[in-house]
């Protein structure tokens, strides 16, 4: 095995300690990743391929085509960017500019709104390694790592020992699941670790929670044992440094932030809480932070000249729906699989171009498809971790495959 140390870009957990065996030029064993990050770094069953028109292709005349397409293009969308390295998403910042065009990601329909208001400061944040080294009290809060960010719980929330938890789990941390399932996490939690509220009852859930922390008799419309909802808010309140993980059972269930505002203010005045949203991809955060230094904004632009719309009607969704685009560039990412079937239609009527290292359901339908290199295997770069930390990622073996930096490039040399 390898003496250095790579990335897994598997999910947005990015783990830094994998090392690797490669011959010629393939990676041939994968060790310290989980079986998700294995089979992520090994590659793709079904690599991409440059076509135009469904036909073979070479990759510069792919590549000319899909800026011949962008140049012809009003409105084009530029969407993806959860799976593409920094570089790569400052390029298609610089594209979406250059043709007056929609620019979104898929954090406009899953954490889009507790990114944005850690980054305006209106959440308190921390870091993995904070959590490490001193949560005590740890609440996965409509998420379910065991399943989606597999060593969540053994790298960073749960299992390790930390400077200040050096008594390791059994003493030193108290971990719970807020949840509607019994999920694989709450499991983990043991039997008084589940509390199970119904679909959509998160925001009462949250309100009776700071009616219990404020020492008043907590209610809700359904039926929770109060006994165990006061419980709960001991523990709370008791933490030296608590933890919320924020999954999408939770930003499905709230209809805005107030509720968790309303929560975390409480905490925060009786206790010390911060808030980790469980980004999936492996570099969403990145897409994040990365426009936001630019234009201020998250994710659901629109730019015209020197003027940059923002706003819901600016997102993927809507674009889409109203039919506003008359082109698509998809870049790490497959809203074939993603959105519903009567969202995306409308990209059967336009020309679309995919990039991506791996066929997807979305390059199926694709006008122009390009292949490029797994980033943190194939190409380097850096990504953004779940919690906002910037992770370099090395390339691992040679290939002939582009960077998705190289083909955005290239792309833009040609409009
Ligand atoms: S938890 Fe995520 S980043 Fe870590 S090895 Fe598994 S897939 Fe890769």
């Amino acid at each position: 095995m390898s003496d250095d140390y790579y990335v897994c870009t598997g999910c947005a957990l990015l783990c830094d300690d994998i090392s690797v065996k490669v011959e010629d030029e393939k990676l041939t064993a994968v060790h310290a990743a989980c079986r998700k990050g294995v089979a992520f770094m090994k590659g793709c069953s079904h690599p991409m391929e440059a076509t135009i028109n469904g036909e073979t292709a070479d990759v510069e005349s792919a590549i000319k085509e899909a800026s011949n397409i962008l140049k012809k293009a009003e409105h084009p969308l530029i969407f993806g960017h959860a799976n593409s390295s920094s570089a790569a998403q400052f390029k298609a910042i610089e594209l979406a500019r250059r043709t007056n065009g929609y620019l979104d990601d898929t954090s406009s329909f899953c954490q889009g709104p507790l990114i944005e208001a850690i980054m305006e400061d209106k959440l308190k944040t921390c870091t993995l390694d904070d959590v490490r080294h001193k949560a005590d009290v740890i609440i996965f809060w409509g998420s379910d790592p065991a399943s989606a960010h597999p060593r969540h719980m053994s790298r960073y929330s749960y299992f390790p020992r930390g400077k200040e938890r050096q008594r390791g789990w059994e003493e030193d941390r108290t971990v719970i699941a807020i949840d509607v399932r019994k999920s694989d996490t709450a499991e983990i939690c043991g039997k008084n670790g589940l509390y199970q509220i119904p679909v959509k009852g998160d925001a009462e859930f949250m309100d009776a929670l700071v009616s219990a922390l404020s020492g008043k008799v907590p209610k809700t419309s359904y039926d929770f044992d109060k006994k165990r909802l006061l419980e709960l808010a001991s523990i709370m309140k008791k933490a030296k440094f608590g933890v919320i993980f924020a999954g999408l059972g939770m930003v499905y269930s709230l209809e805005d932030n107030e509720p968790l505002y309303r929560l975390m203010e409480k905490l925060n005045s009786v206790s010390n809480f911060h808030v980790i949203p469980m980004s999936g991809h492996y570099n969403m955060v990145g897409f994040n932070k990365n426009l936001f230094g630019e234009t201020g904004y998250i994710n659901r632009v629109k730019f015209e000249g020197e003027e940059i719309k923002h706003g819901p009607e600016y997102s993927v969704v809507e674009a889409l729906r109203k039919k506003d685009i008359d082109a698509a560039l998809v870049i790490g990412a497959d809203p074939y699989s993603s959105l519903p079937r009567s969202i995306v239609r409308h990209l059967e009527d336009i020309p679309l171009i995919v990039i991506d290292p791996c066929q997807t359901l979305t390059s199926t339908k694709a006008d122009v498809t390009i292949p490029c290199g797994l980033v943190g295997v194939e190409s380097g770069g850096t990504a953004v971790r779940m919690d906002g930390v910037e992770v370099e990622l090395k390339q691992i073996v040679e290939s002939d495959r582009l960077s998705d930096e190289d083909v955005m490039t290239k792309i833009l040399e040609g409009l």
